[in-house]
């Protein structure tokens, strides 16, 4: 139990032990201050008091130079904490050393005050026999101000020491010095137990402040670093939707893209059933391409003939994409069969001007592609997919016709029963 009075239950890091020592000399301060005027009012009527005794005779046994002496010098003694005070407040910036001889001036202050209490308790015994002075200065010593137990010890020797080997010279009576020891011991216990369960629950609470601001500075920084992962995963989230939806070869919509783009329109126009055209493409004679030029080569091929389909879109309502391999997919909504095959024509031409060379291809010294196109009204994704089949049909189709051409499929206006 004891134990727990002497040895604070925490350990502090020298930066903390300095900021308590500095917390708790500032406390003191500022109690210090308010102290110094209480007592100055006390001191001041009891000096005063003591003047209009000493005049008025009102009582022989008035010690008057002494004890006015002893006022005069404990005002002096808090007008000097009140000028500290100010002074320590003045300054925004205390360096160690400077900080060290306000401390010192501080703790000789409360020496005197001690010392003052004994002496003057010394003095009384001549004229009341009380313990009175004594008690009041540790006690508001003890309770008031925050000083660590090395500190309160030394201030309890000097005070006890001084009053303890004089009281013999000035109390002559043995039973009420027997008394006096007995009782000051018990007193000056009880008084150290409540300084140090004082200053102990202070620099708790002082730890507990510390931790704390720690845990809050924790949790600051983890909320940063979360907001700063966040943004990074969404950043990363949404590069990866841009890529998950390109053709990494051609940097065209893939069939991904396709999907979600044609689902997207296909939900937009409502149940007005838009008429569609698609377009199928496939480069001829690839793999023969591929086998002679090598495949970097064909890859050239594919990407020229990707950017020269997806350059042929006229509007939003146009989607071209690489459905894989050598094969390419136009969606044109919107558009009818004669529209589809005159965008058709157009891509097919304009893949033969870019004139890629292809020595194996029995119907052109260039590459060619052939193409199926398949126009009807949609207002489904069954219905769409229905195109899609019929395009790939007319693609076949295209193809048995000899390559390097168009062939085109019309679905009919209403579905057969
Ligand atoms: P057809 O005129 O009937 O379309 O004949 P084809 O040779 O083009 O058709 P086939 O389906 O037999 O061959 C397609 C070739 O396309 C096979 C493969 O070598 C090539 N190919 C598919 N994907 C890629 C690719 O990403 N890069 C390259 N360089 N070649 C590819
Ligand atoms: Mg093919
Ligand atoms: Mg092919």
């Amino acid at each position: 139990m004891l134990n727990k009075l002497i040895t604070l239950p925490f350990t502090l890091e020298i930066e903390e032990q300095r900021q308590l020592q500095k917390a708790t000399f500032e406390e003191n301060i500022a109690r210090g201050k308010l102290f110094a005027k209480i007592t100055i009012g006390i001191e001041g009527t009891l000096a005063t008091a003591d003047i209009i005794g000493s005049l008025s005779k009102a009582h022989a046994s008035f010690h008057f130079s002494f004890y006015f002496a002893m006022y005069l010098f404990l005002i002096l003694l808090n007008i000097c904490v009140l000028w500290g005070g100010a002074r320590y407040d003045r300054r925004k910036e205390h360096s160690k050393h400077n900080m060290r001889t306000y401390e010192t001036a501080f703790f000789l202050y409360a020496i005197f005050f001690m010392v003052w209490g004994s002496v003057v308790t010394l003095v009384d015994q001549r004229l009341y026999g009380q313990l009175m002075a004594f008690v009041v200065n540790v006690m508001s010593i003890s309770v008031i101000f925050y000083f660590n137990n090395r500190r309160v010890l030394f201030l309890y020797c000097i005070s006890t020491f001084t009053l303890f080997i004089g009281l013999p010279f000035f109390q002559h009576s043995s039973e009420v010095l027997i008394g006096h020891y007995v009782n000051l011991t018990i007193f000056l216990f009880f008084s150290w137990v409540a300084s140090r369960i004082l200053y102990v629950t202070y620099c708790s609470n002082f730890y507990s402040r510390i931790l704390l601001k720690q845990s809050n500075q924790r949790l600051e920084d983890e909320i940063k670093a979360n907001l700063s992962v966040h943004e990074e995963l969404e950043l990363a989230n949404e590069e990866l939707q841009k890529i998950s939806l390109v053709d990494a070869l051609t940097e065209i919509p893939n069939r991904r893209a396709f999907d979600q783009r044609v689902q997207a329109l296909l939900s937009a126009s409502d149940s007005a059933r838009s008429v569609i055209s698609i377009i199928m493409l496939d480069i001829d004679f690839f793999k023969l391409f591929n086998d002679n030029y090598g495949h970097a080569e064909g890859d050239d091929v594919i990407t020229k003939i990707a950017q020269t389909i997806h350059a042929a879109t006229r509007s939003s309502l146009d989607i071209a994409a690489r459905m894989g391999g050598e094969e390419f997919v136009f969606a044109a909504f919107n558009t009818n069969e004669q529209e589809a095959i005159q965008l058709g024509e157009s891509i097919r031409c304009r893949i033969q001007e870019l004139r890629l060379i292809h020595e194996y291809s029995t119907i052109s010294p260039y590459v060619t592609v052939s193409l199926g196109t398949a126009t009807g009204p949609v207002s489904d994704p069954e219905q769409f997919a229905e195109l899609m089949k019929m395009a790939d049909e007319a693609l076949y189709s295209a193809k048995a016709n000899g390559r390097n051409s168009l062939f085109s499929m019309n679905r009919p206006k209403s579905r057969p029963q």
